[in-house]
């Protein structure tokens, strides 16, 4: 298949495409790299620097390549900017990624796999969470990738297109070639990890007063591997035109707090990690863990790293390496 991948110079992205490349596919990342890096765009990958708010360039390069799919991961993900910031979220998740469908039906492109988020359930009633509960977002983040996900019902209805969104939840590790570096750096596991380096002082814990076991959120996180494997699951259940589906993208299980994350990085790092409680973080769900029966059920997918010393032993390892980007 001739699949091309918005966003595929970032973490997940890069990853999706040695998967697929390794699959056998032919892949055209496109990505405007703001934010992506040249070098984890697999060699083998064509590359296109565009931006998806360029309807008319994007038309001509899924042409030129003639794609068969589009995996579309490019988007601005950190939920405290979202709530300080949601013109940016509307614009980039909303606006371009509109844009980014209307070239596909200029170019008559009718399948996609969109990366969505856990945050589209909003502080849900119930855990795990499930695809028929409510989605009521609490952040700008998830409104938007929700509103995505609907603007793909209807073109799905009126253009035929054919889509899957997957709601990650909380992606992380590495593998030996790419792993999570982010500029500025916001995500819990890649900062509790630096500072294991010694490259920062102190991890802040942003809250211990919700209503979890040990009073810090709770979030399901998933292998970076893992994650990637239900992209192309996807893509080859992305048949009847005007299908939108949605699946959750979690380990399920009971999830892990900030402060499991931690002491995982203690045992995992073999360092002390100083950290300090400070006040929540706008926007912030207390708890958020996947049920991933549909996917299982549908597609066939079962994580392969489910525990979290594992998952950070693997980022670990990553930041390790001689050639990581921080050295
Ligand atoms: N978190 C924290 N300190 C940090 C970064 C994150 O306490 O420096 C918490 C954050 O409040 C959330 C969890 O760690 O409960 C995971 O946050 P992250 O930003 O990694 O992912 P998110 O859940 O926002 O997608």
């Amino acid at each position: 298949m001739r699949v091309v991948v918005t966003g595929g110079a970032g973490y997940i992205g890069s990853v999706v495409t040695d998967q697929l490349i390794a699959d056998g596919h032919e892949v055209l990342v496109i990505d405007n790299l703001v934010k992506g890096h040249l070098d984890a765009v697999h060699d083998s990958a064509q590359f296109a620097e565009i931006d998806l708010i360029e309807c008319d360039n994007i038309t001509n390069a899924l042409g030129e390549f003639g794609a068969d799919a589009v995996i579309h991961m490019a988007a601005a993900s950190l939920v405290g900017e979202s709530v300080t910031n949601p013109s940016k979220y509307y614009q980039e998740n909303v606006v371009a990624g509109l844009s980014l469908l209307d070239a596909m039906r200029d170019a008559s492109v009718t399948r996609i796999v969109f990366s969505s988020t856990a945050a589209v359930y909003g502080d849900p009633e119930k855990q795990p969470i499930e695809e028929t509960d409510a989605t009521t977002p609490t952040n700008p983040y998830g409104a938007a990738k929700l509103a995505f996900e609907h603007a793909l019902r209807w073109y799905g209805q009126a253009y035929g297109l054919s889509s899957i969104s997957l709601r990650y939840f909380n992606a992380a590790g590495a593998t030996t070639r790419r792993g999570e570096r982010h500029d500025p750096e916001t995500h819990l596991i890649p900062l509790v990890l630096d500072v294991a380096a010694g490259r920062r002082p102190e991890i802040l814990v942003f809250g211990d007063d919700y209503d979890t076991p040990d009073g810090t959120c709770v979030r399901d996180y998933i292998h970076v591997e893992d994650l990637a494997r239900a992209h192309t699951l996807a893509l080859q259940a992305l048949d009847a035109p005007g299908v939108a589906r949605s699946y959750n993208l979690g380990c399920g299980g009971t999830g892990y707090s900030v402060r499991q994350v931690l002491d995982a990085a203690i045992r995992v790092t073999g360092t002390d990690i100083p950290m300090r409680v400070v006040e929540r973080r706008a926007g912030d769900p207390p708890v958020l863990v996947a049920s991933s029966q549909r996917i299982a059920q549908d597609l066939g997918w079962q994580p392969q790293r489910q525990e979290l010393d594992e998952i950070l032993t693997t980022a670990w390892q990553w930041m390790q390496q001689p050639a990581h980007p921080s050295r």
